[in-house]
């Protein structure tokens, strides 16, 4: 007889651990240092943890509102007016359990069953399995590096008449680029002409070192009725585990949407609800983390420039990605990703684990900046290490 697990959801059954987990576990074990999974080493701003232990001494901590406190829904309103100039009521904004649950959310929201879903790869490991465990089928449509531009004939020849929804990630996780003006002008042609949804996955909104600032696909005329915009304060305030996030969407569509959240977490933890409202309402706190993450990301680049690595542009994210051949490396990257952490105590992401399929770069490792400036000196000097050994 088989076994129960077996025939547990094949969806499941057939994936690995997700990559973020298997090399945190792998530098967790060996004690290395971790520019693997995304996050910040430094706690959030003290003012945010200071909120959140006022809210525990002075708020209710029982059941918030499913749909979030209303203070905010309010403060995130009003940051994208300031920060994007988005005019959204109350009404539009969904909190939900880190914009994790905000994706499973929208996906089981937005996707029938047989329906097909564009997702652009690399694509984070989230939104394939969420996809097919809604019923639907994603299609990937390649974007090549170095740029990972959008390609409107390829995407146009991906679309069917069971397309229902893409998936866009601006910025862009792992390679940290942006949809240019015209990407976002196309995507929402594209989205128009062939009535989709677009669940716009903006996470690192925020997290942009070119000083340009952020503009969603949801801004694109035409869109406001047709897109979800995913945000998240574990990005823009580095409180990765506050797990604190949320969707953005016409007010009817959020409606729908807050009934798929209600059956996943239902609420999220006031007191976090609470800090991030104070977070968001403070104009300064942004740009004063940012420049912090800038620093760092100055020694990481600088430093594996000089070093002799391949950095590829970017633009945001937390994340500089290298090319191990153009670096001098002969190794593909899951080999040498396993490698870096055992040998050299270095752990990274391969981009290839955010690639179903065959076809895609297998040359590409992505490095997370946001750490101690001494940490990036290190690491550094153990990856020039492990290159001139290999
Ligand atoms: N967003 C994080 C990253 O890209 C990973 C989050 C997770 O591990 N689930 O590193």
């Amino acid at each position: 007889m088989t076994s129960p697990a077996a025939r547990l959801s094949p969806v499941y059954t057939g994936l690995p651990l997700t990559v973020f987990e298997w090399m945190s576990g792998l530098a967790r074990e060996s004690g290395a240092i971790n520019l693997g999974q995304g996050f910040p080493d430094a706690p959030p701003p003290a003012q945010l943890t200071q909120a959140v232990v006022r809210a525990l001494h002075e708020r209710s901590q029982h059941y918030p509102p499913m749909a979030g406190l209303p203070e905010l829904r309010d403060a995130v309103a009003a940051f994208y007016a300031r920060e994007q100039g988005l005019a959204l009521s109350r009404d539009a904004v969904i909190v939900t359990s880190g914009a994790t649950e905000a994706v499973a959310a929208s996906i089981l929201a937005v996707v029938s069953p047989g329906d097909e879903v564009l997702l652009f790869a690399p694509a984070y490991d989230a939104y394939a399995p969420m996809v097919r465990r809604a019923g639907g089928v994603p299609v990937f449509v390649p974007l090549a590096p170095p740029l990972w531009a959008y390609d409107e004939a390829q995407i146009r020849a991906a679309i069917t008449p069971r397309t229902r929804a893409l998936i866009l990630n601006d910025p862009l996780n792992p390679a940290g680029t942006v949809a240019s003006a015209a990407d976002l002008a196309m995507l929402a042609r594209l989205c128009i002409e062939h009535d989709l949804i677009a669940i716009c996955d903006e996470v690192w909104e925020m997290v942009r070192f070119d000083g340009v600032p952020h503009r969603s696909l949801l801004a694109e005329p035409g869109m406001a009725e047709r897109t979800v915009k995913i945000g998240s304060a574990g990005k823009i305030f580095g409180a990765t585990g506050w797990k604190v996030g949320w969707m953005v969407a016409a007010p009817d569509t959020a409606a729908v949407l807050a009934k798929a959240h209600q059956f996943l977490t239902f609420t999220t933890p006031p007191m976090l609800q609470w800090a991030v409202a104070e977070g968001l309402a403070d104009a300064a706190l942004p740009p004063a983390i940012l420049a912090e993450w800038a620093t760092s990301r100055r020694a990481l680049i600088d430093g594996l420039a000089a070093a002799g690595f391949a950095v590829a542009a970017n633009a945001a994210t937390w994340f500089a990605c290298i090319d191990l051949a153009a670096s001098g490396i002969a190794l593909d990257d899951r080999t040498f990703s396993e490698r870096l952490v055992r040998e050299a105590g270095v752990a990274s992401i391969p981009i290839s684990a955010l690639w179903e399929g065959d076809g895609g770069p297998t040359t590409i490792v992505r490095l997370c900046h946001c750490k101690p400036v001494a940490m990036i000196d290190d690491a550094v000097a153990r990856l020039e290490r492990f290159r001139d050994g290999v």
